[in-house]
C-alpha cells in the first residue's frame, strides 16, 4: 500500500542569536546567549504548528552587534542550500542590526521567491511577559503563507515584529524600550496581524517564481557615513574623504537634501567624486525625500556628483553600496545601480 505523505508546509528557522534568545546571567545580571533547544523548551507552542520546521543555529549564538559581512555570507549560504526543500525561511536575529541584515540579504538574494522574515524581540523569550513568542510564531505562519497556486504570498526579505510585517530593507530600528521597535517611515507595511493576518497584497514585490534564485557573497566595505552638522569643519571632511581605500561615502544631509555651501566643502566633495568615490546623499530626516533641485544648498551637490539616495534607508544604501562594491563595478556602473530599485528599495521620484 502506497501511503501519501500530507503536504505540510516547511520552514527553516535560523537562530543567530540576539536578546529573543537570551538569559540573566544570575551573577552579573547581564543577558547572555542560550542554545536553541533552551528556546524551544520556552516556546512549546512551535509544537502545535501542523508544519515541518527544522532549525539551524549559530554556534556561539552571537549578539547582533557582532554581526559582519561574512555572517551575511553564511545566512545565505544557508538559505540557498536548503531553498529547495522549505517553504519559508525565519531568521531570529538581534534587533540592534536587524535592519542591516534584512537590507543586506535583499540584494544578496537574488529572485527571492519564498519568504525570508528576521524577526528578534525586546525582551528575552524566558521572561514571562515576553514579546518573543508572538514575533516568532507569526513569523512562522507568515514564511509557510502560500497562495492557492503554490506560490509563496510574501515572496521577500522581511522583518516582522509588534504585529507588523515590513519590507526588509525599507526597515530601521526606532526604539530601545518600547515593543515596537522597528519603523518603516517610507514604505507602508506588508500586513498586520490582528485576529487575522492581514496581508497588503498590492505593497508585495511581484516576482517570477520561475527564475532560479541566484546567491551573492561578495561585499567591500570600503564605505563611510558622514553626518554634517553646523559648524563641521573643513579638516575633519578633508581626514574623512581622504581615507585610503575610500569608494563610497553616504552623505547624510539636513532636510530634503540640502548641506553648507561653503566653497571648501563642495570642493572636497567635487575632488572625491571626480577620484571615483560615489557619494550618495541621504537626509537627516527619516521621513520624505531627497531632491537635491529644490533649494540651492542642494543643488550645488548635484554639480559636485553627489547622487541621491532618493527616501532609502541609512542601513540600506550602506549595504546596497558595499554589495555593489564587492562585485567591481565601475563608479559609473555603481551610480547607475544606485538610481534603479532592485527589490524596492526606494521610491522612485514623481517625473
Ligand atoms: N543586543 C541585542 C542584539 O542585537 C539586542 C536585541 O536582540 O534586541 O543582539
Amino acid at each position: 500500500m502506497n501511503i501519501i505523505e500530507p503536504d505540510y508546509p516547511s520552514v527553516l528557522l535560523i537562530y543567530t542569536g540576539g536578546t529573543i534568545g537570551m538569559i540573566e546571567n544570575p551573577e552579573t545580571g547581564a543577558l547572555e546567549a542560550f542554545n536553541f533547544d533552551q528556546l524551544q523548551e520556552n516556546v512549546p507552542e512551535l509544537k502545535r504548528f501542523n508544519y515541518r520546521i527544522s532549525s539551524y543555529q549559530f554556534t556561539p549564538p552571537i549578539d547582533s552587534s557582532d554581526m559582519e559581512p561574512a555572517l551575511w555570507a553564511k545566512l545565505v549560504k544557508i538559505i540557498h542550500y536548503n531553498y529547495d526543500s522549505f517553504d519559508g525561511f525565519v531568521i531570529l536575529h538581534g534587533t540592534d542590526t536587524m535592519a542591516y541584515t534584512a537590507s543586506a540579504l535583499s540584494f544578496m538574494l537574488e529572485n527571492l521567491s519564498k519568504p525570508v522574515i528576521l524577526t528578534g524581540s525586546q525582551l528575552p523569550i524566558g521572561v514571562l511577559r515576553t514579546d518573543g513568542k508572538e514575533n516568532l510564531i507569526t513569523s512562522i505562519e507568515i514564511a509557510a503563507a502560500k497562495h492557492p497556486d503554490g506560490t509563496a504570498v510574501v515572496p521577500e526579505v522581511c522583518i516582522f515584529f509588534e504585529n507588523q510585517l515590513l519590507r526588509g530593507n525599507r526597515t530601521t530600528k526606532i526604539n530601545a524600550e518600547g515593543f515596537n521597535a522597528f519603523r518603516s517611515y517610507n514604505y507602508p507595511p506588508l500586513a498586520t496581524a490582528g485576529i487575522h493576518i492581514k496581508y497588503e497584497y498590492d505593497r508585495i514585490n511581484k516576482v517570477n517564481p520561475k527564475l532560479p534564485m541566484h546567491p551573492h557573497y561578495v561585499f567591500n566595505t570600503n564605505v563611510i557615513i558622514m553626518t554634517i552638522f553646523p559648524g563641521i569643519q573643513e579638516q575633519t571632511v578633508k581626514t574623512i574623504l581622504n581615507t585610503p581605500g575610500l569608494k563610497a561615502v553616504i552623505l547624510k544631509t539636513y532636510g530634503s537634501g540640502n548641506a553648507p555651501q561653503k566653497a571648501w566643502f563642495i570642493d572636497l566633495l567635487t575632488d572625491a567624486t571626480d577620484r571615483g568615490i560615489v557619494i550618495v546623499n541621504i537626509s537627516q530626516c527619516a521621513t520624505g525625500m531627497v531632491e537635491m533641485a529644490r533649494y540651492e544648498t542642494g543643488l550645488h551637490l548635484l554639480d559636485a556628483g553627489v547622487i541621491s539616495g532618493y527616501d532609502a534607508t541609512v542601513e540600506c544604501v550602506l549595504t546596497k553600496l558595499m554589495f555593489l562594491l564587492g562585485h567591481k563595478l565601475s563608479p559609473r556602473e555603481i551610480r547607475n545601480e544606485m538610481s534603479r530599485s532592485i527589490c524596492g528599495e526606494f521610491t522612485r521620484p514623481a517625473l
